[in-house]
């Protein structure tokens, strides 16, 4: 039986963003993915005894950026702290974070799901140091693993840990709240969100409670999920798990666990830790940071048009809710749409010819809208041709599909082509006697008042000019004749 019929999740989220910074925040190695293992590390990032870190002020702007985009109070005193914990892929034995003074606090983001509108709290957000990489040689870290090795490129790049509320009550609203953090991340340029290469990772934190009662049950927490689908499974899953012990009596035990993407469980890691395991102190090696209202200010000014924002604006430009949630989910999409707005007034069709036509055309091919070789103000060229009644909608379709194999402009296509429509209404009228001369049949059928002749008088004309008749033009023509 599901649980949601008995208890009520409660679920909060601490999301690690890698921000998208050129180098390290304390030393000036390179943040780049992919490189060589060991390759990006110098002594500060390896922890060599004597080694000083320099906060890095891109992270910081990043922050603040983040921040404000996330209705947070940003501090004007905030400082680092060590938390201290031993582990393999931690050189120093502590990790540079943030602990009392965090860099944000108190903010919001909105999200939308089946059961309508809701506002999400952030806790704070905070920027820390990441940790290396360790490589298991076996299939997972609980299972016969034979060895490990560890990559120290990523030790000591940027991250901002965000704090959500225990506000989720479903893994919906979780996976409704993830997405609009990771799309507002994306927008501010805090993140480039690459979660397949793992620059954003989950913990997720869960309690279930009888329906009804508003205080919490003990809750579980899952490390280090790199996906949405990550999450949305491993929380049905616990949910399930804890119910199943509550039903039976038991009790939950407040441990750490981790989600077995390969078994599709969570499995006990360890007794969960609390802060005082940690022995957060100041970190001595870097002062304290002074964030004045100017730098706040001259912050919100850089950050560009957020999701909402935009989502608000295409609507009032006449696009459809729909529409303008299409456009805005995929942030490349949303510049792309902008740039050929420049010069489509059409706001309408453009959309349907980027999201249906171009979108289904990419996906047939499998290709993406960022190495697509139709530029954003060719499309908005072939959608002008199709509104000024040059080709019509079927050769269009025809034309998007040459762009996008040649990168050629539609004018040139259509020219070389000679596909252009025919709308001269003389030349039309002649072609429309032609065919009622030759089918009084159907003519004397439509006049009887069959609707359908008019359709296969219409094809008539289009099989004459091959295509190319204005069918609006045709079929108005043979009205009046009619
Ligand atoms: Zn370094």
């Amino acid at each position: 039986m599901a649980y949601g019929d008995r208890y009520e999740m409660v679920c909060g989220i601490e999301t690690h963003a890698e921000m998208a910074t050129k180098t390290k925040i304390f030393c000036a190695c390179s943040t780049e993915f992919g490189a060589a293992e060991n390759t990006h590390v110098c002594p500060v990032c390896l922890g060599l005894p004597g080694t000083l870190p320099v906060l890095n002020r891109e992270a910081v702007n990043l922050a603040i950026k983040a921040g404000l985009a996330l209705n947070c109070e940003i501090a004007s005193t905030s400082k680092f702290d060590r938390k201290n914990y031993y582990y393999p892929d931690l050189p120093k034995n502590y990790q540079t974070s943030q602990y009392d003074l965090p860099i944000a606090k108190n903010g919001w983001l909105e999200i939308t799901t089946d059961a309508g509108g809701k506002r999400v709290g952030i806790t704070r957000a905070h920027m820390e140091e990441d940790a290396g990489k360790l490589v298991h040689s076996g299939e997972t870290i609980t299972t016969s693993s034979a060895g490990s090795s560890v990559d120290y490129n990523r030790a000591g790049v940027p991250l901002l840990e965000i704090v959500s509320e225990p506000d989720l009550r479903s893994p919906e609203e979780a996976l409704a709240y993830l997405t609009s953090l990771v799309r507002i991340l994306d927008y501010a340029g805090v993140s480039d969100c690459k979660l397949e290469q793992g620059s954003v990772r989950f913990d997720v934190n869960l309690s279930l409670r009888p329906k009804g009662r508003a205080e919490l049950g003990t809750r579980t927490e899952m490390k280090n999920l790199n996906s949405l689908s990550a999450v949305r499974r491993c929380l049905e899953y616990e949910a399930e798990r804890q119910a199943g012990v509550l039903d039976g009596g038991g009790q939950i035990i407040q441990e750490t666990r981790t989600w077995d993407e390969g078994r599709e469980m969570t499995l006990s890691l360890r007794s969960k830790e609390e802060a005082h395991d940690y022995r957060y102190f100041p970190e001595p090696d870097l002062m304290p940071l002074r964030i004045s209202p100017a730098w706040v200010e001259s912050m919100r000014r850089a950050l560009p048009e957020l999701p909402e924002a935009r989502r608000e604006r295409l609507i009032g430009l006449g696009l459809s809710a729909y529409d303008a949630g299409v456009i805005i989910a995929d942030k490349d999409l949303a510049l792309y749409f902008d740039e050929a707005l420049k010069t489509c007034p059409d706001v309408k069709t453009l959309a349907n010819w980027l999201t249906s036509e171009l979108y289904g055309l990419l996906n047939a091919r499998g290709e993406s809208l960022a190495a697509c070789q139709i530029r954003p103000a060719a499309l908005a060229a072939l959608v002008n041709l199709i509104k000024q009644g040059a080709i019509s909608g079927k050769m269009g379709k025809t034309v998007l599909e040459m762009m996008a194999d040649t990168g050629r402009d539609p004018e040139d296509i259509v020219r070389a082509e000679k596909m252009t429509q025919i709308s001269d209404a003389a030349e039309l009228s002649a072609l429309v006697d032609e065919v009622l001369a030759n089918n009084p049949k159907s003519a004397d059928d439509y006049r009887g008042g069959k609707e359908q002749a008019l359709g296969f008088l219409v094809g008539q004309v289009m099989r004459l000019t091959r295509g190319q008749a204005n069918p609006a033009l045709v079929n108005r023509i043979l009205k009046e004749k009619l």
